[in-house]
């Protein structure tokens, strides 16, 4: 049964709302859900949030020459990637901003798939494009690159409203050339609330046949997220609603128990929870990913609720 506010109003232990800390308890001053992490399997590090798009949806707010979140360098991520390697880190996975505006992106992910499986969400248009001979190459590395392209809907010019014309066929282009060479790629699209999944991934096959893009991509659909330090009035998660969530293998798809981000912020790598709360200082766990594990994550984001609800997840197997 779908978890609505209603059911979520707090019926036990209702304290002084201002007496509390808000990270860790709600408005009604419940104490908050949360989740305490298991072992590092995945490292997310954010290239930064600059973009060649401006996507108005974007969760990360991103567009040309953005600086919210500064561009990564390889000497920024090195010794992150190795404390992660000790820890038995399994993939390394990248976000944005467009990951390819970054100078120093293939860098950073030519010595990344010398290690591990790595995973990367692109929009697979200009930046990527413009830089396949440096590409190509990492086809060599001894861990396999999944690359997941974002194609919002399977309409050209429903997806190219915002994300600026020809946006679509530049992607498609991406796609098609990335599998030719024998890149894994998957889609990330966007969900309609109505929607029937099975038409839109037929109506997205059906485009990759006319442009000879072989079908069996896998797709991921994403909700509507928000834009950076928004609020969406979501239900707030209490430690009620976790026991919904009962056990360690229960709460296993919450991102934050096995993921980690790395954000630049100034001049330095923090570490946060995971690919969704770099708007919020609360989830910088701090400077190393060894002390970062040790953090109770509070599930005070009104992004924690699509985790909670729909099991969001930015993470893929490579
Ligand atoms: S957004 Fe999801 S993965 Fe991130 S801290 Fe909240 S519950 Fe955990």
């Amino acid at each position: 049964m779908p978890l609505t506010a209603e059911k979520m109003i707090p019926v036990t232990e209702v304290l002084e709302p201002r007496a509390r800390d808000s990270w860790t308890h709600t408005r009604e001053g419940e104490h908050r859900g949360y989740i305490d992490s298991d072992r590092l399997r995945e490292l997310w590090i954010h290239t930064g949030t600059a973009c060649n798009l401006a996507c108005p949806f974007c969760l990360e707010g991103s567009h040309p020459g953005d600086g919210r979140i500064p561009g990564m360098k390889l000497s920024d991520v090195e010794p992150f990637i190795h404390e992660a390697l000790d820890m038995g880190v399994e993939q390394f996975s990248f976000t944005g901003g467009e990951p390819f505006v970054i100078r120093d992106f293939v860098n950073i992910l030519d010595y990344a798939s010398q290690h591990r499986p790595c995973f990367v969400l692109t929009n697979a248009t200009d930046p990527l494009l413009k830089r396949r001979h440096k590409v190509l190459p990492l086809l060599d590395n001894p861990h396999p690159i999944h690359f997941r392209v974002s194609l919002d809907y399977p309409d050209a010019a429903r997806h190219d409203v915002d994300r600026g014309e020809g946006s679509f066929d530049k992607a498609l282009e991406g796609i098609r050339w990335l599998v030719d060479q024998g890149f894994k790629v998957s889609i990330a699209r966007q969900s309609d609330p109505m929607e029937d999944p099975l038409q839109a991934e037929n109506a997205f096959r059906g485009i990759f046949r006319e442009w000879g893009i072989p079908e069996p991509l896998a797709f991921t659909a994403f909700p509507d997220l928000g834009t950076p330090g928004s609020d969406d009035g979501s239900p707030e998660i209490t430690e009620n609603c976790m026991e919904k969530y009962p056990t360690r293998e229960s709460r296993a798809h919450f991102m934050c128990t096995y993921t980690r981000m790395l954000v630049k912020k100034n001049d330095q790598v923090r570490v946060f929870a995971c690919t969704l709360v770099d708007d919020d200082p609360q989830y910088d766990l701090g400077g190393t990913l060894a002390e970062s594990m040790d953090e109770r994550i509070m599930l005070r984001h009104h992004r924690c609720f699509s985790c909670y609800r729909f099991g969001a997840s930015c993470s893929a197997p490579t």
